[in-house]
């Protein structure tokens, strides 16, 4: 998927923007992108709505017209479209280019007989018989496996899978080079999605046509592409293999459109990238939603860069940062003449944004280790960064944008002789952040963010009076008065009942979601663990014994620890 132009081009496209128009405003959907495709490639392209997937592909077909604006190059086979009469784009459409669109019952003309509809694109360029185009029809149904005598029926006599058959026949009818598949398989159920991945596949290998599959389906990516494209805003934000981009997103908003699929996470409550504003043109397109925007993102615009052989992404910051590194920590006690290894060797990272959920028996060393990440006990070997800089003591919690413990007692954790107000207030008051009036803002702020009431009553109360699910939520928010870049939330809902228990948890992660901080999150418990993490990392007597997506570690690990936390669980 270089930019670069090669005798094998397929398709290669050069800083194409199209901007349309209304009477009077005006919208960029594409902004000036750049790729290109080589003969038997398979690309698929993903974004969230409005990010200019759709327009491309019509660009490529040559069907926006004026008084839209449509800039650049798009050669397809060597001829630039754009540069093309109607007519001659006629000719490459269908035959060089044909789609597949979604939205099958929009596409088919409801009064024609499909048999007649089948050859349309065909009549399109051929001129055809009443004979021939029978002849045509019976062979194109075969193709895509539905019996002839559907010829016969209207588009609403067939099932949603047999329309996107007839459509599949259709743009396939006069052997393109390139098929682009717009949402093959949203519309269809489980079952029928896996019979039109096949049918794709096998007509693939007869007719070697290549693809451009644009989908929400990140199976449907896995199954039919072999690179990835990630657009927003009209742009391109990341390029690779597809599998390495699902598997290890560069971009915060791939790592955002992935965590919000079902496929790539099942079990795990989804949520959505918050915001939808897109920066001004000049600054990165993702900075009004990125969690690392640096204020140069809003100046200058990234352009792509290589990572490595395989992926590019448009970031200053070459992709999503690493927030914590943790390198061959190790940590011992003495107890009663013995010494007791707590920590041994860990070696861990904790992206910007993400939730890392490190899983583990009692005794397994995970709340050492999170002790020694926020720096409350020194390491006796090893290294522990945050934001590039070595933690040495509690400096990152006595600062803003640092990081905050939350611990798993809220009986003890919280001072019983303070008020509300005193408990939000302390930190703020310590590290001399903000005048009197600005602190209790702060205060006020986290308190609605953890939805407890701001009331003067409820701030005079003593947390000693407060039940255990409301002093886990003070304990959150005297995290959040001090803004953490990383919250570290050790076994924080082990002391409270399920449904505090659930409610806890959505509330953290929808806060997550909303400031954008990282989350480390210790538990014992695996199956909580795939509820709210993307990465897991499993502890045994302080060793990592397994590390990787919270899918693969709760559905395909063969670790013995890992499978014994899952049945534990069970
Ligand atoms: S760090 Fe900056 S350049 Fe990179 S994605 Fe975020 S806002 Fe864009």
């Amino acid at each position: 998927m270089d930019t670069n132009k090669t005798q094998n081009n397929l398709l290669y496209i050069k800083e194409l923007s199209v901007v349309y128009k209304a009477e009077s405003s005006s919208l960029t959907a594409l902004n000036q992108i750049s790729f290109a495709m080589e003969n038997g490639q398979n690309l698929g392209l993903i974004g969230e709505s409005g990010s200019g997937k759709t327009t491309l592909a019509l660009s490529l077909m040559g069907l926006i017209s004026l008084p839209h604006k449509v800039e650049g190059e798009v050669e397809v086979l060597g001829k630039n479209i754009l540069s093309l009469p109607e007519k001659q784009i006629r000719k490459l459409r269908w035959k060089e280019v044909a789609m597949v669109f979604q939205n099958s019952l929009d596409v088919l003309n409801p009064v024609m007989k499909i048999g007649h509809q089948i050859v349309e694109p065909l009549k399109e360029v051929e001129a055809l018989s009443i004979k021939e185009s029978a002849g045509e029809a019976q062979k194109l149904l075969e193709l895509v496996g539905l019996e002839y005598y559907w010829k016969d029926a209207y588009p609403h006599q067939l099932s949603g899978g047999m329309r996107q058959r007839v459509l599949l026949a259709m743009a396939l009818s006069c052997s393109p080079r390139l098929l682009i598949l717009d949402e093959p398989t949203s519309s269809l159920d489980a079952v029928i999605r896996k019979e039109m991945f096949k049918l794709i596949q096998s007509l693939q290998n007869k007719f070697g046509f290549s693809t451009l599959v644009i989908s929400h389906d990140l199976t449907a990516m896995q199954v039919l592409t072999e690179r990835l494209m990630v657009l927003y805003g009209g742009e391109i934000l990341e390029k690779g293999l597809t599998r390495e981009v699902i598997e290890e997103p560069a971009h915060t908003y791939t790592r955002g459109l992935i965590n919000s699929s079902v496929q790539a996470f099942p079990y795990k409550d989804l949520w959505g990238i918050p915001g939808e504003t897109i920066s001004s043109r000049q600054g990165c397109v993702f900075a009004a939603r990125c969690t690392q925007a640096l204020s140069e993102c809003r100046i200058s615009k990234p352009s792509l860069k290589k990572l490595n052989l395989d992926r590019e992404v448009a970031c200053h910051q070459d992709g999503i940062v690493d927030l914590l590194r943790v390198k061959g920590v190790y940590k011992s006690y003495n107890v009663n003449q013995a010494t007791i290894q707590a920590v041994k060797g860990v070696s861990l990272r904790v992206r910007h944004g993400e939730t890392v959920a490190i899983v583990g028996r009692s005794g397994s060393g995970k709340s050492t280790l999170a002790q020694i990440i926020a720096g409350f006990i020194p390491p006796d070997g090893g290294e522990v960064t945050f934001f590039n800089q070595a933690v040495k003591d509690n400096t990152p919690v006595c600062k803003e944008g640092g990081i905050q413990l939350v611990l798993q007692d809220p009986f003890s954790s919280l001072s019983h002789r303070f008020t509300v107000k005193d408990t939000l207030m302390e930190p703020l008051q310590i590290n001399k952040i903000g005048s009197r009036e600005e602190r209790l803002e702060r205060v006020k702020e986290a308190l609605l963010a953890v939805q407890l009431p701001i009331a003067n009553s409820f701030l005079e109360r003593y947390c000693s009076t407060l039940s255990g699910g409301q002093r886990q939520r003070i304990a959150i928010a005297r995290g959040l008065v001090m803004k953490p870049k990383l919250l570290i939330a050790d076994e924080i809902t082990t002391m409270l009942d399920v449904s505090t228990q659930a409610n806890l948890l959505r509330l953290l992660k929808g806060l997550q979601n909303s400031n954008g901080f990282a989350m480390f999150f210790v538990t014992h418990d695996l199956h909580l663990a795939r509820k709210i993490a993307e990465r897991i990392i499993v502890l045994h007597q302080g060793q990592v014994t397994e590390e990787g997506s919270s899918s693969f570690v709760t559905e395909e690990s063969c670790c013995f620890h890992t499978r014994a936390l899952m049945e534990a669980g069970l």
